[in-house]
């Protein structure tokens, strides 16, 4: 028995500590998840008055190609059914194009630091991979054209990005999409896209007329809160849609999942209500944090990374102790945590528990 070499030295993916862990573990009564990025509001009640319908259809499979919720997306996003591809989380897609598009030996580039599963996916196919470093907080872009060679087939980007929380604006991106070159498939996630109220942001399925080698992915699992039920799309030209659905699992997305996404999108109320919410959250910690004297990434979707001027794992214990669970350990940033925008009260008791922490640690040192 012998797996595939370049595989061997993966981790198995870390999730955010789940909540009733920590209880169990620490005998806590409360605890707080900030680590995930999760919608606090939950999700809307159109969707589960859908699934609740849905419920009686369990026993039978669902729809493969998820046709009535692709026709609804269409229809909301302006563009034709065929550039329109789901997957079981935006992860799936990840997926679905690092295996669509990358045999051993292709050069893939990413930002450093940015989401983990570009990375991931991309080793499980031996492609050689490219970290471009960001600078302060924000993608390189001029480091990642500077990368591209005759060998270069996926190049992966984030906005906002994960976990710095930062933009890029149309003004950068315009530029930077006329200069790769047509060889290279150039991934957008805008999973956190929903959230960002700049006028300046651009919205990827508008540049994929101009840009043949575009895709944009985006989720239901950040601002329409539902993570758990695992559905996420990729839009692009159809032809390049076709290549990407060539490697799709029959039934990747379920029936729950489908009809309680194409009930949320026509929810426009709770997007609005998630929105204004988090974008309130957003203005509180960047306030708290200038009043600890912390530097942070000016935030954009639903979380902020601080830089706690302390090992951020030694933070991230002594916040979990005091029931809140963060996100840190990045390699890049070994003093900053990741925090997502909670409710109100859940903010407000992060804010108090991180100036304990600091308190405690400026005493012993
Ligand atoms: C959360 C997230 C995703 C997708 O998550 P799914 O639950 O798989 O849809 C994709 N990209 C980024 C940057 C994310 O933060």
């Amino acid at each position: 028995m012998k797996a595939k070499q370049n595989i061997l030295h993966l981790p198995v993916y870390q999730p955010g500590k789940p909540i009733e862990d920590v209880k169990r573990e620490l005998g806590l009564d409360e605890v707080i998840k900030l680590a995930s990025n999760e919608n606090p509001i939950g999700y809307s009640p159109l969707a589960k008055e859908a699934m609740l319908k849905e419920l009686d259809l369990l026993s039978l499979y669902p729809d493969g190609a998820s046709v009535e919720l692709t026709d609804v997306l269409a229809k909301k996003l302006n563009v034709n059914a065929s550039q329109i591809i789901f997957g079981t989380g935006s992860s799936d897609i990840i997926l679905m194009i690092a295996r669509a598009f990358l045999v051993p030996g292709d050069e893939t580039i990413m930002a450093d630091e940015t989401f983990g599963q570009y990375k991931h996916n991309c080793e499980v196919e031996n492609a050689k991979i490219i970290e471009v470093p960001l600078i302060d907080g924000v993608h390189d872009l001029d480091g990642m054209l500077a990368a591209i060679t005759e060998k270069t087939k996926v190049l992966w980007i984030c906005n906002p990005n994960n976990p710095t929380g930062t933009i890029l604006t149309q003004s950068q991106l315009i530029p930077f999409l006329d200069r790769v070159p047509a060889h290279v498939l150039v991934v957008l996630d805008e999973a956190y896209c929903e959230y960002v109220s700049e006028a300046d942001f651009p919205d990827g399925v508008s540049l994929l007329d101009e840009y043949e080698n575009l895709v944009v992915l985006r989720t239901f699992s950040k601002v329409y809160g539902l993570a758990a039920n695992r559905i996420g799309y990729g839009v692009g030209r159809a032809e390049v849609v076709k290549l990407i659905n060539q490697v799709r699992e029959p039934f990747n997305t379920g029936r729950l999942a489908q009809v309680a996404a194409k009930a949320s999108l026509l929810d426009d109320e709770f997007l609005v209500r998630s929105r204004t919410q988090n974008q309130a959250g957003l203005d509180y910690y960047h306030e708290q944090f200038a009043r600890l004297g912390l530097s942070y990434f000016k935030g954009y979707g639903n979380f902020v990374m601080v830089d706690v001027k302390q090992p951020s794992m030694d933070i991230f214990q002594r916040m979990l102790r005091k029931g809140i669970i963060v996100r840190a350990g990045w390699k890049k940033y070994p003093t900053s945590i990741r925090v997502s925008v909670g409710t109100p009260d859940e903010n407000k008791k992060f804010i108090v528990a991180l100036e304990q922490v600091l308190k405690e640690l400026a005493v012993q040192n």
